[in-house]
């Protein structure tokens, strides 16, 4: 087993997409609120939104110089030396951004007299497309459709009047227009964190060869676990296995072979255990296991794994019948251990079990 310090930071297919996109994901939305306070300031003292009320104005430019101040918050303190971000800053900039959105289209309703203007509001929404989060989808699309309605009745003059003969046309062609930007937004959230985020996810945690997962999200899965234990008290315990003598296996017989066998102890391990236990590939003969029971029941699946493999010859080729046989160290989380002391305990276990004799399941040393 490598010898590797934990890393807790979390490595999923979103959260390496969400860091490099980060300084976007901020900027973007400052500047077009940044260029909106300008341009509003600027037309009303040209003299284009005379209109306008100045107080109103005055609000608006201070929520944006507030706004641009935790934008460059996020931006100075977001990211960690390595270009992470932090995924709580994450968490509360999409918040900000979501209540920004909102902010700043209601005040839009109500600064400018614009009929027309109801129709940037898909505009404003697009922002959350980049998010992937069809949380903060439901949160803005909702809270957009909301604010509309109600500054149509705060402030009837952004409709035609009534007494119009376009007054019904107009009406269902705001109504279509909004419905239809908003559910194509939402489609493309939904699609983007369905099938392109969990897809991704699924391929690039997933071991080509034993088709088992790989390490890259064995930290997420260990983090969800111990959290889990910590909070219900569940039992929780890991095994860590690693093929005997598996050099010499793929000197006398060829990689093909070695192959072959990995992928046999692979499916016994998946076999072996309970449906909610999680199996990893965690280096390059070594196998994994986050399993929901006890030290005890744990050293039982151990064992029977154990004995399946070193019974289970792979008739490789139709030629050769090749054995081969596991050691395996087995721990259990107890009050207060960490992910790194678990870590290391059961990969001590492991190396004792090899140092004295192999082909065992080592609990205790
Ligand atoms: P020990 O009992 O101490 O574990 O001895 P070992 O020979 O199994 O351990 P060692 O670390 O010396 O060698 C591990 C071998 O595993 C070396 C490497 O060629 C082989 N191996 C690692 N990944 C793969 C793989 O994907 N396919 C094949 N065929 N072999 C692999
Ligand atoms: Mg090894
Ligand atoms: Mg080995």
């Amino acid at each position: 087993m490598q010898k590797d310090k934990v890393n807790d930071r979390q490595t999923s297919a979103i959260d390496v997409y969400l860091s490099r996109a980060f300084r976007f994901l901020v900027i973007a939305p400052t500047a077009v609120a940044m260029y909106s306070a300008v341009a509003y300031t600027i037309s009303y003292f040209v003299g284009t939104y005379r209109s306008v009320s100045f107080v109103g104005l005055v609000a608006f430019d201070i929520t944006n110089l507030i706004y641009l101040a935790i934008a460059l918050y996020f931006l100075f303190t977001g990211c960690d030396k390595d270009g992470f971000i932090d995924s709580r800053k994450f968490r509360l900039h999409k918040i900000f951004v979501g209540i920004g959105i909102l902010v700043q289209w209601n005040f839009t309703a109500y600064l400018i007299p614009a009929k027309e203007f109801w129709a940037w509001g898909p505009f404003f929404a697009l922002f959350i497309v980049f998010f992937f989060d069809s949380k903060l989808a439901h949160f803005v699309i909702v809270g957009l459709t909301l604010s509309t309605i109600v500054s149509y009745f705060l402030k009837p003059s952004l409709f035609v009047p009534r007494t119009d003969e376009y007054f019904l046309p107009d009406v269902t062609f705001r109504i279509a227009h909004l419905f239809m930007s908003m559910v194509f937004i939402y489609t493309i959230v939904r699609l983007g964190e369905k099938y392109l985020i969990h897809e991704l996810e699924k391929y690039a945690n997933l071991d080509p060869l034993t088709k088992l997962l790989n390490r890259r999200c064995l930290n997420t899965y260990m983090q969800d676990a111990c959290k889990k234990a910590k909070r219900s008290g569940e039992p929780l315990s890991v095994m860590i296995m690693d093929i005997d003598d598996f050099k010499k296996v793929n000197d006398t017989y060829g990689h093909e072979c070695g192959d072959e066998i990995l992928k046999m102890v692979a499916l016994e391990v998946s076999t072996g255990v309970k449906p909610g236990d999680i199996v990893f590939r965690w280096g390059g003969e070594e196998i994994f296991v986050i399993l929901k029971t006890d030290e005890k029941q744990a050293v039982q699946v151990a064992e029977r794994i154990r004995s399946s493999i070193e019974n289970c010859p792979v008739n490789y080729k139709d030629s050769v019948k090749v054995s081969v046989t596991v050691t395996i160290g087995v721990s259990a989380y107890t009050e207060g251990a960490t992910i790194q002391s678990i870590f290391d305990d059961v990969d001590n276990k492991l190396y004792y079990g090899k140092r004295h004799g192999k082909n065992r399941v080592v609990s205790r040393i």
